[in-house]
């Protein structure tokens, strides 16, 4: 994979079967994908032999693996609160299990990155809400850890300042960040340029989206077809070649009508923005020790 390489997590082109997904993909010129969740057939173990198989024949590598929950909703900031991720004791120990499976299933594809919300990071550092996120948070990433893995935090549902008192207090040296720039935006959460570099230290993966300001308390934004929003796209890419980011570009596209136009549009926007560069290629070598492997 070539530094900042543009790719699609694989849910955004929508297109249910995730074999048909990827020849989509090769076929919009994309070598890259990140894997969304999906039935449990494809986890097992014929479903990952045809995934491998398929990828292979398109040329297609994955970055890893996203693992979403069943029954999380996105509807507005209470619901987000109270359903998504580790935050929910009852809910959390099946969850964790979840996503060390799909550490393995990362692993068993392509490279063994686990990308997930883990839930609204609660405010009070000493509370045993936090605490219980914490816990749960280092047990993903130390068992990501033992099949030599990354457990990287999607951004967006707290303050990139917040989000990294968490890191910190988890204390993992495998626990990185998947850097969503629309969803600093769309959660309200702060500036997606200034929080790039707040976190610069962690980004090993980003999700690459843009949307619009949230314009009534408790509600999210509006997702917006890359280049449309208000992350400043251009900005925001100049940003991460400044902080030496070299991992995967993944165009991320969760609404509107026409998902593999914009996603389309969206690559050559980014193909414009990221160039040919001087420093693209010539820096392979030192991307293992900046991102832990990534
Ligand atoms: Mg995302």
């Amino acid at each position: 994979m070539k530094p900042m390489e543009i790719g699609v997590f694989l849910a955004s082109l929508g297109i249910h079967d995730p074999l048909k997904a990827v020849e989509k993909t090769a076929e919009l010129g994309m070598k890259i994908v990140q894997m969304p969740m999906m039935e449990a057939k494809w986890y097992e173990k014929e479903g990952v032999a045809r995934l491998r198989e398929t990828l292979a024949q398109n040329g297609v590598t994955c970055t890893g693996a996203c693992a979403g929950f069943v029954d999380e909703r996105y509807d507005d900031i209470e619901t987000v609160t109270r359903t998504v991720g580790l935050t929910n004791p009852k809910t959390a120990p099946g969850r964790v299990e979840w996503t060390k499976r799909v550490a393995d299933f990362a692993k068993a594809i392509g490279e063994p990155v686990v990308t997930a919300h883990v839930g609204v990071v609660p405010l009070d550092r000493k509370s045993e809400q936090y605490r219980h996120l914490v816990r749960a948070t280092q047990e993903v990433a130390d068992y990501c850890a033992s099949i030599g893995g990354t457990f990287a935090l999607e951004t967006g549902q707290e303050t990139a300042e917040h989000q990294l008192a968490f890191l910190e207090d988890c204390s993992r040296d495998n626990l990185k960040v998947n850097f969503d720039c629309g969803n600093m935006i769309l959660y309200g959460s702060g500036k997606p340029i200034e929080a790039v570099e707040v976190l610069r230290d962690y980004i090993v993966h980003t999700h690459v989206k843009d949307g619009r300001w949230p314009t009534e308390p408790g509600k999210l934004g509006e997702e917006a077809p890359l280049g449309e929003g208000e992350v400043g796209i251009d900005g925001y890419v100049a940003k991460l070649k400044d902080i030496g980011y070299r991992g995967p570009l993944v165009i991320e596209r969760e609404a509107g009508a026409d998902r593999i136009g914009d996603i389309k549009r969206a690559k050559e926007l980014l193909e414009r923005l990221v160039g040919g560069g001087e420093d693209r290629g010539q820096v392979t070598g030192n991307r293992g020790q900046e991102t832990g492997g990534r």
